[in-house]
């Protein structure tokens, strides 16, 4: 049976089944909070049980790395839905140790497009329209740098409001133990 046969019919099983009554809430975080976090397999569940995150609870962002390339991207805009249409009040930049983002080699990933098949060509038609593969595929030198930077571009955004806060935590993708890198409750100004 392939992944996606397999997929439908343990989803007519689920809907059936009326399994879902479990997880009925709204589109709005009930912790308003919004949360950048890495797409590592590690945290899929491990993460909003160490948190005591419920379905509905909170808005959570995931990509590779918990990395914010770009101020204007689709995950600094995600993060600005989440605040001004989804009523979140804080920001958490969650990174977790051994991510796989670190000293990611932008050389040997380059390597493995070839082995795929990509054509020199294709990488140098890119190169030329200003997609520099080393910036393209830059990681961080530690998990504690990549959450500071993501904080840094998030708490300096021109559109994220001073009254909100944006912490940095870094996970350990084993235990789940959370550890503080940077609160940001003090950065809110007195009103
Ligand atoms: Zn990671």
């Amino acid at each position: 049976m392939s992944l996606v046969s397999e997929l439908m019919a343990y989803n007519k099983q689920f809907v059936d089944q009326k399994e879902y009554e479990a997880y009925l809430t709204d589109k709005y975080p009930d912790k308003k909070i919004a949360i950048l976090t890495c797409m590592d397999t590690r945290l899929v569940e491990l993460l909003p049980k160490a948190l005591n995150l419920r379905n509905g609870d909170a808005k959570i962002i995931k990509n590779a790395g918990a990395i914010l390339t770009q101020p204007f991207g689709s995950a600094m805009r995600s993060i600005l839905v989440a605040i001004y249409e989804m009523g979140a009040r804080e920001v958490l930049v969650i990174g977790h140790y051994g991510c796989g983002m670190t000293k990611l080699d932008a050389k040997a990933m380059v390597a493995k497009f070839k082995q795929q098949g990509i054509s020199d060509q294709v990488l140098s038609t890119l190169e030329h329209s200003g997609i520099r593969m080393e910036r393209f595929l830059q990681g961080f030198e530690s998990p504690r740098e990549g959450v500071l930077h993501s904080v840094s571009i998030i708490r300096n955004h021109p559109l994220v409001p001073a009254a909100v806060p944006v912490h940095g935590f870094l996970i350990h993708p084993d235990t789940g133990s959370l550890e503080l890198v940077v609160e940001d409750y003090q950065a809110t100004p007195a009103v």
